[in-house]
């Protein structure tokens, strides 16, 4: 756990979600401010900063995240979804604790903003 990470003390229980799913290494829970009718973030309970900072001991992990995320999506009615990962200030990136939004149940436009 690191000090003063806001996804840390969540992953830690110190600071309430609304948890869709948890297990040893990880935790589901819907986003605060959500962007799409079905908006949650899957994150690592390991503090890990960006995506930048995945190293190959984390590659099993992030790949399970994927797995756990598209059956959250599934369960709930949600066929066709959009992961996204901020890496960095420039791209985004508010909480570096690395999460993986989920977004589902509306048209998604491409290229994001
Ligand atoms: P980022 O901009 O870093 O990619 O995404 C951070 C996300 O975390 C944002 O979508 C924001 O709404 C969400 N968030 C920030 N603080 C909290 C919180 O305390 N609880 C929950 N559930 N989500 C949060
Ligand atoms: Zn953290």
């Amino acid at each position: 756990m690191a000090p003063d990470c806001l996804f840390c003390k969540i992953a830690a229980g110190d600071i309430p979600a609304d948890k869709l799913y948890e297990d040893d290494e990880m935790l589901a829970f819907r986003d605060i401010a959500p962007q799409a009718p079905v908006h949650f973030l899957v994150i690592p309970k390991k503090h890990i900063q960006d995506p930048a900072g995945v190293t190959s001991e984390d590659e099993g992990l992030m790949g399970r995240m994927m797995r756990r995320a598209a059956a959250i999506a599934k369960e709930n009615n949600i066929k066709d979804f959009r992961l996204v990962f901020n890496n960095g200030a420039e791209a985004g990136q508010a909480v570096f604790h690395i999460h993986m939004h989920v977004l589902g149940g509306r048209a998604m436009q491409w290229p994001p903003g």
